[in-house]
C-alpha cells in the first residue's frame, strides 16, 4: 500500500536496530512515511560492529521454533502472521540448528538493509538524536540498551526518573506450577501482612545444615560470567550476587537472602530449617515467582544445575534466570500507556528492549506493535491492542501493566523479560499438565488470528 490521498506526516523512528527496523517496516506497509534515523557507522555502541540495520550484537540464535511448545516459537508464528520484516529476513537466512532458529547474521542484517533501503516509504537519516525535536509530533524511540548518553540523558529528564542506565540485579525467575508444595509453603516471615499481603505471600524452601553446606560449596565452585569492558564496576549496596556474598564468609547467606528466621515449616513443624530460600509472586496472574535476593553472574546451565539442588525446586522451570548487566530502560508499567506511549509526552512511544523486554524477538515484537499503533493513530484509526491471551499481548502486557511494584533493593523492581507462558492468563481448569503448552499455543493463534481478522485489516497486506 502506497502513501494515501491526504499525505500524512512522517512517523520519525530514531534507531535501526530489531526494535526499529520492524517499527519502520509496519508503518510503511500502512502507506505512512518514516524517517528512520540511524546512529551507525558514524557513531557506534560498545557492542556493535556495522553500519546494518538490525545488527546482532551476540548470539546468532532466536531460540525454539516450536510454536506449539515454546513461548518464544509462538511468538515467532505470531511475528509471520503479522507480517514481520525480521522473521521473514531470519526465515530466508536460517542455518541448521536442530528444534531452534538460528541466522546467518550477515546475511540477515543485509536482507533486512536492503529491504528497508529499498521501501519508498522509509528515508534513512544516518544522525545521532540527542533529543526529539519538538515539531516531530509522532516518534518512537528504539534506541536499545545501549541508548547514546545524550539520549538518554534527555529521556531521563522527560520521564523525571533518577536514573536510566542500571546495572540490572537480576534475580531468577520460576514458573509457580513447577515447585514442590510437598517440600515448600507459604508464609510471609512473623506470618506479617503488610500493606498489600495475606501474611502468607512467600514460598519457603527449607534447608538442613547438610545442604545449606553444599549449596554454598556450589556457588563458590559454579562458574561465572565475567564483565564485559564496558560494564564498569557495577556493584551497589544490597544488590550483591549470592555467589559473592557466598564467598564473604560461609554464614552470610544464612543472615541475608536465606535467613531462616519467623518462618515454620508445616511439614515437619518441629524441625527448625538452617536456611530458607524464598520466592515472591512477581506478577499479577500468581504464575510466576522470583528467588528473593538471588541476582547472580552465575552461567545460566550452572544457575540451572545448582537452584535445582534446592529442596523444593528439583523440578524448577526458569522464566528468566539470573544476571548482572548494564541495560537502559524504562520502568515501564509507571511510565508508559497501554499502547507503548510516554504518558508525560505521548507523541513519543517507545519500543524494543528500553521498554523492558529481553531479548532479539521480542525487541523486534514490540517494535512491531509500536510500529502498528503509530501507523493506526496516524491514520486516524484507534490503536488496538492485541489481545492478552496472545504471545504479543502477554508481552506487552508485562511492559505496561503485569508487574507488581516489589522494590525492596536495587533502584526498581521491573526487570527486563523474555516472553514465556507465566505471562499469559492461565487456562480454564481440565487441561492436563503435558497438554498445557500446546493449548495455550492453540488459544494463541486463534485468538490472534480473529484480531488479525478484526481489527487489523492490513495484517496481510
Ligand atoms: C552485550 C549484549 C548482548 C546481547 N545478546 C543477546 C543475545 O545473544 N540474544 C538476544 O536475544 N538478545 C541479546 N541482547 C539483548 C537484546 O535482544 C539486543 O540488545 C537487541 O538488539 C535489542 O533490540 P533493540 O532494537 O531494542 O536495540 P538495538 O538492536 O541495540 O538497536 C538500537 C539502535 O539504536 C541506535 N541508537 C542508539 N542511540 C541512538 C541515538 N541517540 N540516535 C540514533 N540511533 C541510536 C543503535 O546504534 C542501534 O542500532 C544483548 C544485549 C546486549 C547489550
Amino acid at each position: 500500500m502506497r502513501a494515501r490521498p491526504t499525505d500524512p506526516k512522517p512517523i520519525h523512528v530514531v534507531g535501526g536496530g530489531l526494535s526499529g527496523s520492524e517499527a519502520a517496516w509496519q508503518i510503511a506497509r500502512r502507506g505512512v512515511p518514516v524517517v528512520l534515523h540511524e546512529m551507525r557507522p558514524d557513531r557506534s555502541t560498545a557492542v556493535h560492529k556495522s553500519g546494518q540495520f538490525a545488527e546482532l550484537v551476540c548470539s546468532n540464535s532466536f531460540r525454539s521454533d516450536d510454536a506449539e511448545g515454546s513461548a518464544i516459537g509462538l511468538l515467532h508464528a505470531e511475528m509471520r502472521r503479522l507480517g514481520s520484516l525480521v522473521m521473514c529476513a531470519a526465515d530466508t537466512h536460517k542455518l541448521p540448528a536442530g528444534g531452534a532458529l538460528a541466522v546467518d547474521r550477515e546475511g540477515f542484517a543485509a536482507a533486512i538493509t536492503a529491504a528497508i533501503e529499498h521501501e519508498p516509504l522509509i528515508e534513512i537519516r544516518r544522525e545521532e538524536i540527542f533529543e526529539p525535536p519538538s515539531d516531530w509530533d509522532s516518534v518512537i524511540v528504539a534506541t536499545g540498551p545501549l541508548t547514546s548518553p545524550a539520549l538518554a540523558d534527555a529521556i531521563r529528564a522527560l520521564t523525571g526518573e533518577t536514573a536510566l542506565a542500571f546495572f540490572d540485579a537480576i534475580a531468577p525467575i520460576v514458573h509457580r506450577d513447577s515447585i514442590d508444595f510437598g517440600i515448600t509453603w507459604f508464609q510471609s516471615r512473623y506470618d506479617k501482612a503488610g500493606p498489600a499481603g495475606s501474611g502468607a505471600d512467600y514460598i519457603n524452601c527449607p534447608l538442613t545444615r547438610a545442604q545449606y553446606e553444599a549449596f554454598v560449596d556450589a556457588l563458590l565452585t559454579g562458574e561465572k560470567i565475567g564483565f564485559h569492558d564496558f560494564e564498569a564496576t557495577p556493584y551497589f549496596d544490597g544488590c550483591l550476587p549470592i555467589e559473592v556474598m557466598a564467598e564473604r564468609g560461609r554464614e552470610t547467606l544464612r543472615h541475608g537472602p536465606m535467613k531462616p528466621f519467623g518462618l515454620t515449616d508445616p511439614h515437619r513443624p518441629a524441625a527448625k530449617p538452617y536456611a530458607v530460600v524464598q520466592l515472591r509472586q512477581d506478577n499479577k496472574l500468581g504464575t510466576l515467582f522470583n528467588m528473593v535476593g538471588f541476582q547472580t553472574k552465575l552461567k545460566h546451565g550452572e544457575q540451572v544445575r545448582i537452584f535445582r539442588t534446592i529442596p523444593g525446586l528439583a523440578k524448577a522451570e526458569f522464566a528468566r534466570l539470573g544476571g548482572l548487566h548494564r541495560n537502559t530502560f524504562l520502568n515501564s508499567p509507571k511510565l508508559l500507556d497501554d499502547t507503548l506511549r510516554l504518558k508525560a509526552m505521548p507523541r513519543l512511544r517507545f519500543a524494543g528492549q528500553i521498554t523492558g523486554c529481553e531479548g532479539y524477538v521480542e525487541s523486534a515484537a514490540i517494535g512491531l506493535l509500536a510500529g502498528r499503533f503509530a501507523a493506526a493513530e496516524r491514520l486516524g484509526e484507534r490503536p488496538l491492542l492485541p489481545p492478552p491471551s496472545t504471545a504479543h499481548g502477554a508481552l506487552i502486557g508485562h511492559i505496561t501493566g503485569g508487574h507488581i511494584e516489589t522494590i525492596e533493593s536495587g533502584p526498581r523492581s521491573f526487570q527486563p523479560m523474555n516472553i514465556n507462558f507465566g505471562l499469559f492468563p492461565p487456562l480454564g481448569g481440565g487441561t492436563a499438565r503435558g497438554a498445557k503448552k500446546q493449548a495455550l499455543c492453540a488459544r494463541a493463534l486463534a485468538n490472534l488470528d480473529a484480531w488479525i481478522g478484526a481489527a487489523l485489516p492490513h495484517a496481510a497486506e
